[in-house]
């Protein structure tokens, strides 16, 4: 394992790789188990992994939620150390990495920026578009691996490849959960013990949707959701939605032949928790 903090040094080494070949993980850091099942893929696929560890500041909306993000440098390499995969770290501060680059850039991904994610964190993803095009140039990798856990940021990633024609392959790869179903999440530290259990509240509840998703018309199956919330009451529900698994639009009621899947966002001790889970 190498580490890279500075962009002409890391693309010095990677000039040493075959570029059809290069696999590219892009986190945030405070890394679990999600994040070393996408090193570990990509290590398999590639004969280098690339690792890029930054926490965006433009892709925050809010400066607290920044200012709280989790950041365990030293565990994260001893992680990365621990999958005996050829990797590359890539640890850039923001001041260096967006010098002299625009990071007001505004994207449009066809209108799947404007749901969900988009409708609450205002600007966060043109601020993860911005990033991860630069990234995509800068490692110049065959392959870039993400996980279905952000599956919105997934298609927009999707997107971004195709509306700009980058050659990078995106490879979505499954959600990772605790052993009560909680989506592993680098936020996941934030909270208390009890609220680490009783967010398996969240998976339970998608589990129960899609059990139910033959039976009930989505009002019903929102109606499922709401109540199941307002009887937990240390959770606030932000957002629960079905939408069109390609076009991530948002939908009212069941049309054939196209395949669903439900979305939630939810706080828990101040914590902000995104799930989703294929319906059909
Ligand atoms: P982050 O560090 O949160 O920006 O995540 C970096 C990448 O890891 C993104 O592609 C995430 O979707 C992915 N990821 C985060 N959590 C999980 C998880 N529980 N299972 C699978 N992938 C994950």
């Amino acid at each position: 394992m190498t580490i890279h903090t500075l962009e002409h040094e890391l693309i010095n080494e990677i000039s040493k790789f075959d570029t059809k070949s290069i696999g590219f993980v892009p986190t945030m850091g405070a890394l679990h188990q999600g994040h070393l099942s996408l090193i570990e893929k990509a290590s398999t696929e590639n004969t280098v992994v690339i690792v890029s560890i930054f926490i965006n500041p433009i892709q925050f909306n809010n400066p607290n939620d920044l200012a709280n993000y989790p950041s365990t440098l030293e565990a994260d390499l001893e992680l990365i150390q621990k999958t005996n995969s050829n990797c590359i770290v890539f640890h850039p501060n923001a001041v260096d990495l967006y010098k002299n680059r625009k990071t007001n850039k505004k994207y449009s991904f066809d209108g799947i920026e404007k749901q969900m994610e988009g409708k609450f964190r205002a600007n966060h993803f043109n601020g993860v578009a911005t990033v991860v095009e630069l990234l995509f140039e800068i490692t110049r990798a065959s392959k870039a691996y993400f996980g279905e856990k952000d599956y919105q940021q997934l298609a927009i990633i999707k997107k971004l490849v195709s509306k700009k024609n980058i050659p990078t392959k995106v490879i979505g790869c499954p959600i990772v959960r605790e052993e009560n179903g909680l989506a592993m999440s680098s936020r996941n530290t934030k909270l208390s013990q009890n609220a680490r259990n009783e967010a398996s509240i969240i998976f339970k509840t998608l589990q129960k949707i899609k059990t139910q998703f033959k039976d009930s018309n989505f009002s019903e199956l929102k109606k499922i959701v709401s109540d199941q919330f307002q009887n937990a009451s240390n959770f606030t529900l932000e957002y629960f939605e079905i939408c069109n698994e390609t076009t991530l639009s948002s939908h009212q009621r069941k049309q054939k032949n196209i395949k669903y899947r439900a979305f939630i966002a939810v706080y828990i001790e101040n914590v902000r928790l995104i799930d989703n889970i294929s319906l059909n």
